[in-house]
């Protein structure tokens, strides 16, 4: 800590001197013009109440020149806390407007959905293959990993067989396929996603070739959005039902 006053910058004995308050230098009483009692009454008097502070000049003028550029206390702080509040709104804000366009995204697959299960005239024709999807849809913005499962004929046979079977017989690396995950599923088998659609050809090409006499190997179909309604009475058949369905999801469906 600076042991000089700031008075004289001589170094001070804390005997004959007091802390300034804000910067905690010490001063002399001679330097301040106080007699060693009334310095020492000063000290007391702080100690006596927090409201009494001691500031040294430079503190002193710091505090004045700070009150008189920006008003009082109050409003500074009332200014801080404006300025937080609009940077975090404004956070906020961006956070929406994502959350919109997510939830938008969402109703036009959505409408895609309803597409998919009904015709126009109620009945369910179309098959997950001939789902019209929106340029927007959730489904063609979300799918863009290629899965590949690779199941072992054998279910008893072991993940780690088929895992080191994949390895020794796919070279990845030479191969470049660019691997963003690897889960084992029932049997043995194993899921492999790839980065994108290029890479899996090439993992289900090659799997296909090398592996196809022990392994079963396909592609994961696309995961299609899948809706189960529960709680239809027995009675209802279908066609009423996507009846209602339309009719009480005006907006979902065009
Ligand atoms: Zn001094
Ligand atoms: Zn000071």
């Amino acid at each position: 800590m600076d042991n000089k006053c700031p008075g004289c910058t001589a170094e001070v004995d804390a005997n004959i001197s007091l802390h300034c308050d804000a910067c905690n230098r010490p001063m002399h009483y001679s330097c301040l013009a106080l007699a060693a009692d009334v310095a020492a009454a000063c000290d007391r008097a702080r100690r006596m109440s927090s409201h009494v502070k001691i500031l040294c000049a430079d503190c002193d003028n710091n505090f004045r020149s700070f009150v008189s550029h920006s008003g009082s206390i109050e409003e500074v702080f009332t200014e801080k806390l404006r300025n937080l509040i609009k940077e975090e709104y404004k956070e906020l804000i961006t956070d929406i407007k994502s959350l919109r366009s997510e939830v938008n995204v969402l109703k036009e697959s959505n409408i895609d959905l309803v597409k998919l299960l009904t015709s126009g005239n109620g009945d369910v024709v179309a098959t997950a293959k001939s789902l019209p999807l929106g340029k927007n849809s959730y489904a063609s913005k979300v799918v863009v990993e290629k899965k590949i499962v690779v199941k072992p004929k054998n279910t008893a046979q072991s993940v780690t067989k088929t895992r080191s079977d994949v390895l020794k017989n796919v070279n990845i690396i030479e191969e470049e396929i660019a691997i963003t995950k690897v889960k084992p599923v029932s049997s043995g088998g194993l899921i492999i996603s790839c980065k994108d659609e290029n890479c899996g050809k090439k993992l289900q090409q090659i799997a296909s070739t090398s592996l196809a006499q022990n392994y079963d190997i396909r592609e994961v179909n696309v995961l299609y959005p899948r809706v189960r309604v529960v709680g239809i009475p027995g009675g209802m058949s279908e066609s009423p039902f996507l009846s209602y369905l339309k009719k009480q999801n005006p907006d979902l469906i065009s």
